[in-house]
Parts: structure tokens; sequence; C-alpha cells
């Protein structure tokens, strides 16, 4: 079956983007379609563009997986998969963690399927319609191709309703325990594969945690949004003076505290408490608190640019109040991974906090992603993870 699409509107499949949307489309030859099938994507006048899944209830209508004439099968697939994890094995990610992402989607040519490696054992989650009608093929070749025969399925992103898919949460292939501990540059981190966040735990922060361990020493640190204490641990293990750990989740917060422990962490040192980082940042202001290192990596406040205006508010009014927070000298280290918000965007939002608060400040680094979460080019919207380090002067 093909799509064919309006006029013109073939630009971005030769630029080799790999969404077709809705309204790019002037005809489904068979409507009837099941979802997730593989289609052919024609240009109005009938040229080949590219092979693709169909996603019949999505705005995003198709997704390529290849921009060559070439068949769309287990063989195919195999081919994609095996690239993916040699392109981990190229970068020596595996050197860093025995937690790392092996596949990440349109990232790796394979659009809405992600696999995390906890240890000895992947956590499988499918996004979109393509990757759900695939999902046991893939299931196959990952045992073959990685040689772990346990796989966890996570399929509960919202983003699956958008697809018409119902939320899947699962063993895929054996029986994966629901925790596992993992170990990242030398400390360790319970995660619930189960119920964690995203599959379990922000693997695409790995690097900014080993940078905050080194930049913590006789500190006193503040870490909003903390969840399960990914920057706390680090920066209680580089040596901070102490660390508050602050998020709204007490189960969050009771997984934080066994991470710490779970490191034989100096626990006199740590303090977490629960609430809500808007307005415990004004608590803490008013009652004239201070730190030498604020941590602020709260959820996507934009998951898509429909939001972008409100998220923007709240970024900035955590920035802001953070920079209030700061002692002199201290440091902010400042996340967004909203899809809708740029890094430009972002750092104008930091820069008009900073200035808002009276606060001279200087970008020491630009933080992103992890290696196993690379950006394709011909797919920007990959680059979804932003970071800034800055040093408050006065
Ligand atoms: N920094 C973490 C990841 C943060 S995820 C890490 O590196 O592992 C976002 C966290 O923010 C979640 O744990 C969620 O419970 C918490 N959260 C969301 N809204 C919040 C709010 N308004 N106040 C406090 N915590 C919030």
């Amino acid at each position: 079956m093909s799509i064919i699409l309006k006029t013109g509107r073939e630009k971005s499949l030769l630029r080799r983007h790999p969404w077709i949307f809705s309204g790019a489309v002037q005809r489904v030859d068979d409507p009837s379609a099941a979802s997730g099938a593989t289609v052919e994507l024609l240009s109005f006048n009938g040229d080949f563009l590219a092979r693709a899944a169909y996603s019949p209830t999505s705005q995003i209508r198709a997704r390529a997986w290849t921009f060559e004439d070439e068949p769309v099968n287990a063989e195919f697939f195999r081919r994609k998969i095996r690239a993916a994890i040699n392109t981990r094995q190229r970068s020596n990610v595996e050197r860093q963690s025995n937690a790392i992402r092996l596949i990440h989607a349109e990232s790796d040519g394979l659009p809405g399927l992600i696999v995390d490696r906890y240890g000895d054992v992947l956590v499988l989650q499918s996004l979109t319609a393509g990757a759900e009608f695939w999902k046991e093929t893939f299931a196959n070749i990952l045992v073959e191709e990685t040689g772990i025969e346990t796989i966890y399925e996570r399929s509960d992103a919202d983003v699956r309703e958008l697809e018409g898919l119902q939320p899947i949460v699962g063993p895929l292939r054996g029986t994966p325990p629901n925790q596992i501990i993992i170990t990242e540059h030398a400390l360790r981190y319970t995660v619930n594969l189960a119920s964690g966040h995203k599959t379990g735990f922000y693997l695409d922060q790995r690097a900014n945690r080993l940078r905050v361990r080194e930049l913590a020493q006789d500190r006193d640190v503040l870490d909003c949004f903390c969840y399960t204490g990914g920057f706390s641990v680090n920066a209680l293990a580089g040596g901070a003076k102490s660390v508050l750990s602050v998020d709204s989740s007490a189960d969050a917060l009771n997984l934080c505290r066994e991470n710490v422990a779970l490191n034989n962490l100096p626990v006199t040192r740590h303090s977490s408490l629960e609430g809500d980082v808007f307005q415990l940042l004004r608590k803490f202001r008013d009652e004239g608190r201070s730190f030498d290192m604020v941590i602020l990596d709260p959820p996507k406040f934009a998951p898509t640019s429909a939001q972008v205006e409100k998220a923007a508010r709240a970024y900035k009014d955590i920035n802001l109040l953070a920079f209030k927070l700061l002692r002199a000298g201290g440091m902010l280290v400042t996340f967004s991974c909203s899809g809708g918000v740029d890094a430009a965007l972002f750092q104008k939002i930091v820069a008009g906090a900073a200035l808002d608060a009276g606060a001279q400040a200087q970008i020491i680094e630009h933080l992103s992603q992890g290696a196993d979460h690379p950006v394709a080019l011909n797919f920007p919207e990959g680059a979804y993870l932003k970071g800034l380090v800055c040093v408050k002067g006065k």
C-alpha cells in the first residue's frame, strides 16, 4: 500500500527527516491498512521516497524506516539493531556503566523504539504503531544480538495514546526482576524497572552526574527535582559539605535515601525534603537560606512546542529563585529536557532569570545527553536535553 504526498511536501523526506504529518498527505490508497503496517511514501508525481510505518490515528501519519527502495523485514531490522549496538561499543560507554541506552528511536533509524540495557536485563519501550507492529521481531533479534534473554516491557509512556495504543507493562522475554542494582562510574543505584520513570532511570544524565561529583567538593548543595538521587549521590561522593534533596514524590525520596546508603556515603551530610520545588524555593528565599550549588532538573515542562510559553515562565521562575539562593561564587546546574524548548531559548530564559534576580553570572559549561543518546543529523529533535553550568559572580 502507498501514501501519496501533496505537491512539494516531499522536501523534508528528501532531507531524510523521518516524519510525515497528516497535513502533507494527499491520499492513502488503502485507508483500511493495519496500524503500523509498512507503506510506501510517494511524491505527488509518484516518485519513491521512503518505506514507512503507518500510524492511522496519529498526527504524525507515517515514520520512515528507510529512504532506500529495500525490503523492510527482520533482516533489515537486524542490521539497524546491530548498527545501534556497534555505535555504543565504539563510544566506550559500556566502560562507564552497565546501564546504557542501546537504541534511541529515530536517532538510530528506528522510530518509536527505545531499548535500554540494565545489567542482564533489557527494557524495551515501544512508542509508535510501527514499533508495536514489529515488537516481537525486535525482541527476538535483541535476544540473539545481545545474548541477554530477559526483556521487560515498559510501553507505558503517554505518547502511545496519540498512536491509539494502550499501555503495556510486564515481562516480554524471560522473568525479569522488578528491581535491579546498576553500577555507573563506580557508584551504585537501585533502579525500579517496573515503575521507575522512563525505563527506570535517567540514563541520559550519566555524564552530568559525574560532572556534579567533580564540582561539588565542600559545597552546600540543593538538588531540586532529585527523583531517586542521581545528582545527590554524586554530590555526596564528590565531597559536598551538605546535600539537600527535594522532590514531590515520597517514593522517589525513599529510593534516594536508599541510594545514598547503598554507596556508604555520609548520611549525616544528607537530608531530604518532600514538597513542591516552586514553593520551597520561595520559602528558602524568604528565610534567607543560601547554597553553593543548586541543581535544577525538572520534568518536561513543554513536551511539544504548544506548551512553550507556559514552560518558559516555569523555567524562568525556578532559575530566578535559584540565582537568589546562590552565594557569590555559587554554581547553578540547570537543565531542560523539553522538546519544545531548544538550547538557544533555554539559554535566553536562564539569562533573563539571572537579570531579574540581580545576579551576574557566566556560563562555564554546556551540558547535554550522553553518547548513548545520539542525535541523528537528519533528526535534530533528538537533541532534547540541554544543561548549563553557571557561576554566580555577585
Ligand atoms: N534529577 C533526576 C530526574 C528528575 S525527574 C535524576 O537525575 O534522576 C523529575 C522529578 O521531579 C520527579 O522525581 C518528580 O517527582 C519531580 N517533580 C515534578 N514536579 C515537581 C514539583 N513541582 N516539585 C518537586 N518535585 C517535582
